[in-house]
């Protein structure tokens, strides 16, 4: 490759000039996102602008066997943007527009540099809205390759479920379409989910067809402190079984509690905490939030926000949470990892891994979209210090061979990238290998984000 890059270069710079960057600046931007690994820089950036475009770049990468690394908005948190073999990484946010919106469809297509927010924005007067609420700063295109998911999975689903089609670039340039604007379809592999999940490793995603939602009619938001973790997790099942209209159901231990009023300057209770939401038609909210209270009744505080503007701070508390952790030990990134677990199994997980935790010396908040099973620990060690670097792998092994065991995943939806690799065996066990057959298959010469989710 230290052969082939020049001159790939050369070919790149004539096409893209000042969009081609070499620059210490550029190149550490977009090889060290928000994981807690050491950055890995790519050795060059190329920002496109059309579907056309990337085609050449990986036309070009491929003639030339150079490795290239998408990049939507670098907000992934397992390394998946780095650059472990150098290469080139393609920028994708110039592809911002929203190319169409069909109300009585209730879906739209936009290119893969649109965040979530811009597209709720542009929805604004349609009534309509894009439900995958992430609390990063996310492009729609990085949202599909990671199949994330956010507060209101819990009701709409995740990537995995929104996606119609999309646009692909294949390794070799190809553009292909999957998927279509069908409600469903039978009509051969699902290529669409195939994409959706891969993390730039067959190909990269252009263009994509969501779906959309109507704003509901009605919502309420609670808050309920309970005096352990255990009856706060034993009342998120109960509230899945009763059907309740949940549109998002989130736990924070008194841990990332504590971290929440220090670095958002409120004053809730620094006990293990739900935050809840229904939404649904008036009628349907206040039967569902009675019984609700009703469900809860080992809360030791249950209280309702009182407009729609104190909902909505409760919910930025709630999207702050991550950097809350953080700011327990300025500097200091941590391992943000989550695991997914069936359910019924989350008490139990949750539990057995804050033993684990007590045994060490690593603060550990905790929070999770809990009405999917899926929870995250920021394990907040400090790099230069081995012991607790140790002792904070430890915990993540720990919790994601217990997830494993209860039926559950290493990742719910932050993905594999470089940091959950090692994990993928033990979940998958003979079907890695079909995944690394399929890899073969599309990509050859292994020019796609190399070295993410496993080694081939
Ligand atoms: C504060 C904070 C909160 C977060 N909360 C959540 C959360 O609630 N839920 C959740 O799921 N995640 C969450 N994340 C993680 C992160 O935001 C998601 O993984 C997100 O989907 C990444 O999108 P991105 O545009 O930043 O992608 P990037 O980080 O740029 O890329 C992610 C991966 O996708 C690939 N990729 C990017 N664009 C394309 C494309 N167009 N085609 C093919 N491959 C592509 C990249 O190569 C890389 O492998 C959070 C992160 C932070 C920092």
């Amino acid at each position: 490759m230290t052969d082939t890059l020049p001159r790939l270069l050369d070919v790149l710079r004539a096409q893209f000039a000042d969009r081609l960057m070499t620059s210490d600046a550029a190149r550490e931007h977009h090889g060290s996102g928000e994981s807690h690994l050491v950055p890995q820089w790519p050795d060059a950036v190329v920002m496109v602008q059309s579907t056309a475009e990337v085609s050449d770049v990986l036309r070009a990468c491929n003639a030339h066997g150079v490795p290239v690394i998408p990049f939507g908005a670098g907000s992934s948190l397992e390394g998946q943007i780095h650059a472990p073999h150098g290469g080139i990484s393609i920028d994708m946010s110039g592809m911002d527009a929203i190319l169409s919106v069909q109300p009585e469809d209730m879906d739209c297509t936009v290119q893969c540099g649109v965040t979530r927010q811009a597209l709720n924005e542009h929805l604004r007067a349609t009534g309509l809205f894009f439900p995958v609420d992430l609390g990063a700063h996310a492009s729609l295109g990085g949202m599909a390759a990671t199949r994330a998911s956010g507060t209101t999975t819990v009701r709409y689903g995740s990537m995995r479920d929104l996606v119609l089609g999309l646009t692909v670039v294949m390794p070799d340039g190809e553009v292909i379409q999957t998927g279509g604007r069908a409600r469903k379809s039978s009509a051969g592999y699902d290529l669409t989910r195939l994409m959706v999940g891969s993390e730039g490793t067959l190909g990269i995603i252009t263009e994509l067809t969501l779906r959309l939602f109507g704003i509901p009619e009605a919502s309420q938001t609670a808050m309920c402190s309970f005096d352990s973790i255990e009856d706060a997790t034993q009342t998120v099942v109960m509230a899945l079984q009763c059907g309740l209209c949940l549109n998002r159901i989130e736990l924070a231990d008194s841990l990332q509690m504590q971290a929440i009023n220090s670095y958002c300057k409120s004053d809730l209770p620094e006990l293990p905490t739900l935050w809840i939401e229904l939404t649904g038609s008036d009628a349907a909210v206040a039967n569902d939030m009675a019984a609700l209270r009703d469900l809860a009744d080992t809360a030791r505080r249950f209280e309702l926000a009182s407009d729609a503007e104190a909902a909505a701070r409760l919910w930025r508390i709630r999207h702050d949470a991550l950097y809350a952790s953080r700011a327990l030990r300025p500097g200091i990134k941590g391992i943000s990892t989550d695991v997914c677990v069936p359910v019924s199994q989350l008490p139990a997980c949750i539990s057995a891994i804050l033993e684990v935790i007590a045994e060490t010396s690593i603060q550990a908040p905790l929070v999770g979209h809990v009405g999917d099973g899926n929870f995250h620990l920021v394990l907040l060690y400090d790099p230069a210090d081995a012991g607790e670097k140790a002792e904070a792998q430890k915990i993540n092994k720990a919790l994601v061979e217990m997830a494993i065991a209860m039926g559950g995943t290493c990742t719910g939806e932050h993905g594999v990238g470089l940091g959950k690799k090692a994990y993928l065996p033990a979940e998958h066990g003979a079907a890695l290998d079909v995944m690394r057959r399929i890899k073969r298959a599309l990509d050859p010469n292994n020019i796609m984000n190399p070295g993410k989710i496993f080694d081939l």
